[in-house]
This record gives C-alpha cells, structure tokens and sequence, in this order.
C-alpha cells in the first residue's frame, strides 16, 4: 500500500472512532430521561392512589353518618311507640323501624366495602411510594455511572480529534481536502478494503482495471462510484 493510502487508512480508522464514539454519548441523555420517566410515572401512581384514598374514606365518613342518623331515627321511633294510642300505629312505626334497620344493614355494608377500598388505596400508595424511593435510587446510581462514562467519552473524543488534527496536518492541504470532503460524506469510512472485487464502502462491482491498481498499490485508488479511497484488505 502507498504511503499516502496509509494515512488515509488511518485517517478512516481515527474517524470510525470519533463517529461511534460520539454517537455513544448521544445515546446516553435517552437513557437517563427515560428512568426519570420512571420515576415521574411512579409519583403520579402515588397521587392517583391518594386521590382514591381520599374518596373511599369520604365515602366511608358518609355512610357512618347515615348510619349514625338512621339509628337515631329508630331511638326516635321507639320513644313514639310508648306514646301511640292503637295497635295499629303501633304496627305502622313497627315496620318503619324495620325498615330502617334494613337501611341500617345496606350502609353498614357500603362502609365496609369502602373501607376495603380504603386500605387497598393505601396499599398501593405505599406500593408506590416504595417504588419512587427504590427508582430515585437506581436513578442516582445510573447518573453518576453514565456521567461516567460520558466524561470518559468526552476525553475520547477529544485525543481523537487531537490525533485526526495531527493526521491531517500530516498531509498536503488538497489530499487533506480530498479526505475531508469524503468523510463528510461517508463519516468514519473514506478509505474501504475491496471485497471480493467491490467496493467496502458501496458495493459497487469494481472493473478489473481498478481491482488491478489496488493490487499494486503504487498510488491511492478511488472507487468509481462512490470515489472512497480503495485499499487491498490485509
Ligand atoms: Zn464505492
């Protein structure tokens, strides 16, 4: 291989680097943002179970009432039925009571079941809860570790840019040029091995001229179709 499709190679390699590294540390950002949508979800899950909470034990609260009012009634009730005069009036406050100690039965049963709702209300809110401080936790240990790694990537990037300056500066300013304008093209891949005759980069099916040239490597080669820099794969 020519010494100038070398540094081309090289060149390619630096940038291969440099696009994978920094299209890791784009990726990092997503993977924070979606544990703290985790958390945010876990915290919604913590009020809606409040507001729950908060019914039942209205609804609770409400049917203690009615039951409170109803037994008074009754209380009522009985003192009339020491003062009615017939047997007949007697029997009519008879059934009202009666009736009301079937109503008395219904909003005892309502109070339970709201009380069931209460504490499965409750249970979830501290299912919750349990659940934003176990996140909250996960989400500080996975920040510092990324932070990490992103400081880590950073360094990376910045030798590489160092290293890819250095190479270029290496080079005549139109070969470095010609180099550029294909790596902004094709990032991370301006020189490609040839592959059982096609170019690495495009696929395209090289003439056996171009194949040829490759082969002596005296001087750099250009696919013809997408014009990357050629080289005979070690
Ligand atoms: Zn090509």
């Amino acid at each position: 291989m020519d010494k100038l499709t070398r540094q081309y190679v090289e060149l390619t390699e630096v940038d291969r680097a440099l696009a994978q590294t920094r299209e890791q540390l784009e990726r990092y950002p997503a993977l924070l943002a979606r544990l703290e949508k985790q958390v945010e979800q876990a915290g919604a899950a913590i009020a809606e179970a409040e507001a729950e909470l908060e019914r039942a034990r209205r609804d609770r609260r409400q049917a203690e009432k009615e039951v409170e009012t109803l037994r008074e009634r009754i209380s009522k009730y009985l003192l009339q039925q020491t003062q009615v005069k017939t047997n007949k009036e007697y029997e009519a406050i008879t059934h009202e009571i009666e009736a009301t100690r079937t109503r008395i039965d219904e909003w005892e049963t309502r109070g339970l079941e709201y009380l069931e709702l209460e504490d499965q209300a409750a249970e979830r809110k501290r299912g919750s809860e349990a659940e934003v401080v176990r996140l909250r936790e996960e989400l500080g240990r996975e920040r510092e570790r990324i932070e990490g790694l992103m400081a880590e990537k950073r360094e990376a990037v910045a030798r590489l840019e160092e290293e890819k300056r250095q190479r270029l500066a290496a080079l005549a300013p139109d070969e470095a040029e010609d180099y550029e304008l294909l790596n902004n093209r094709n990032p991370g891949s301006a020189a490609v091995a040839v592959q059982q005759g096609h170019c690495g980069g495009c696929n395209w099916a090289l003439v056996p001229h171009t194949q040829q040239q490759v082969r002596q490597g005296t001087e750099p080669v250009r696919c013809e179709h997408c014009r990357r820099f050629l080289y005979e794969p070690a």
